[in-house]
């Protein structure tokens, strides 16, 4: 696999031209594309011309920036000036978007090349993609298997080899599942540290963008460039991007690991194993392992099939058939409404949209969305007491690795367990991140998750780089 700091540092000396990496990037897309359907679009022209572009800058000694000519995937609900912008629904058919995402501009200024928006999961709303109306996207390991989602476009098309960095979304665990089932390094970062002005809403106190990568230290060159401050998203943290890079080679001697004693059940036994190789490999390397209780973490799950789909219903009322893609003509106002989003919306969606209006009506705001409120507030006082003992925590990131085709999707339940362990930071806002650590059950790739406190990516970091050195 190629590096994307090598990528970087061979275009910005001169020794490898932006124009063929990006010609071997689609050489490669065009070899499995077909297979795996990472890609909703690939924009091969402006890729071209962003490439001899940034040729041409460093041929006249201009200074480029530290992603020079890397080709970067996105997440198709990332806002791209004058490219479609799906999100893999049929309601917004036909729109482009008037402007580009912060994360969009942050990444052309540091000389990154976009050259392909990927596949999810409708609005971001699944575990495998399978809820995409464009069909789903295949996990490079075993084509028979999903990639995990709701970002499973960005994780496969870097486990393809087709980019070296991708940008994911994650609201309950999109970005870090996926990663996990498909073997690469996934990064959901502290809420606020990345802007989110361009990202089409899902549930928007939980969003959060961040990076996939084949390895911890382009993961950390990726967050740093999309990391900081942005007047345009309120939420937005003020203080600057955080520097990983540095800290890779620190080590994890003296550092504490919590490992959660109350962990729910249903992880299966050969994800456990890697977890439990992970301890060793950090109490080798001079870590500590600390046992810390995380008592409301069971009732996490449930508040947040409560609060997203609350935010989302809120959220999904702009696409009316008025302001964005499909219309659907009908005598009235109102039905024209209904039959847009009718027509619009995939059940997946539409599931999410009744029960997030159900848990806002009179009668049982409190009863369902105040309560969820309360068990959010418990989860962040649960780890603020875990963070006393501890530096990081350690989880698996998944409770099995990648499953088959149609093996969930008539059961939503067994679909929403996928994310029993990564729900929990995104309620609590914390970051945290998904590490290949081994493979599991038909040799399939393991992921260890690296849990930290709001704004501890610094630390998160060095333990995620240190069980990347250990396997
Ligand atoms: N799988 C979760 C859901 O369907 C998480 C999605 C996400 O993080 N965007 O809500």
């Amino acid at each position: 696999m190629q590096k994307l700091v090598d990528i970087a540092f061979g275009v910005s000396n001169g020794s490898l031209s932006a124009s063929d990496v990006v010609e071997q990037h689609l050489a490669r897309i065009e070899t499995r594309e077909s297979e795996i359907h990472a890609f909703n679009c690939v924009t091969a022209d402006q890729a071209r011309q962003d490439a001899a572009n940034i040729d041409a800058d460093v041929k006249a000694g201009k200074k480029v920036g530290v992603l020079a000519g890397v080709p970067i995937a996105l997440k198709d609900n990332m806002c791209t000036r004058g490219v479609a912008t799906t999100c893999s629904s049929k309601i917004l058919e036909g729109w482009k978007p008037p402007y580009d995402a912060t994360v969009v501009s942050k990444l052309r200024a540091a000389g990154a090349i976009i050259i392909g928006k990927t596949n999810l999961d409708e609005f971001a709303m699944g575990s495998s993609t399978e809820n995409s109306a464009f069909g789903p996207t295949k996990n490079p390991h075993d084509i028979s298997r999903v990639p995990g989602g709701s970002s499973g476009g960005s994780a496969a098309a870097v486990s393809a080899g087709f980019v070296s960095g991708a940008l994911g979304s994650d609201t309950g665990g999109s970005i870090r599942q996926p990663a996990a089932l498909c073997g690469v390094v996934g990064v959901k970062p502290t809420y606020g540290m990345v802007s989110r002005y361009g990202l089409v809403a899902f549930a928007s106190s939980l969003d959060q963008i961040g990076p996939f990568a084949n390895d911890v230290r382009d993961a950390a060159t990726l967050l740093e460039v999309i990391a900081g401050h942005d007047p345009m998203d309120s939420t937005s943290i003020p203080q600057p991007a955080p520097s990983l890079v540095s800290v890779l080679d620190h080590g994890v001697s003296g550092m504490r690991i919590g490992k959660v004693t109350d962990l729910p059940e249903g992880c299966e036994p050969d994800v456990l194993a890697r977890l439990e190789a992970a301890f060793d490999a950090l109490r080798a390397a001079g870590a500590t392992i600390v046992d810390i209780e995380l008592p409301s973490i069971t009732y996490c799950l449930t508040a947040y099939y409560l609060i997203a789909p609350a935010e989302a219903s809120s959220n999904l009322a702009r696409y009316d058939g008025v302001r964005y893609g499909l219309r659907i003509d009908s005598p009235d106002l109102n039905a024209m409404y209904a039959a847009t989003r009718e027509a619009g919306f995939g059940d997946e969606v539409k599931r999410r949209i009744m029960l997030g209006t159900y848990a806002l009506s009179a009668g049982y705001y409190d009863a369902y969305y105040g309560k969820a409120l309360k068990v959010r507030r418990l989860i962040s006082d649960d780890f603020a007491r875990a963070y006393k003992k501890t530096d990081v925590v350690l989880t698996p990131t998944t409770p099995s690795v990648a499953f088959k085709f149609g093996s969930k999707t008539d059961d939503p339940l067994a679909m929403y367990l996928c994310d029993l362990f990564t729900i929990p930071t995104n309620l609590a806002g914390h970051p945290a991140m998904s590490v290949p650590f081994g493979t599991g059950a038909h040799s399939l790739p393991v992921g260890v998750q690296v849990l930290a406190p709001t704004l501890g990516e610094q630390a998160m970091f060095r333990v995620a780089a240190e069980l990347e050195r250990a396997s």
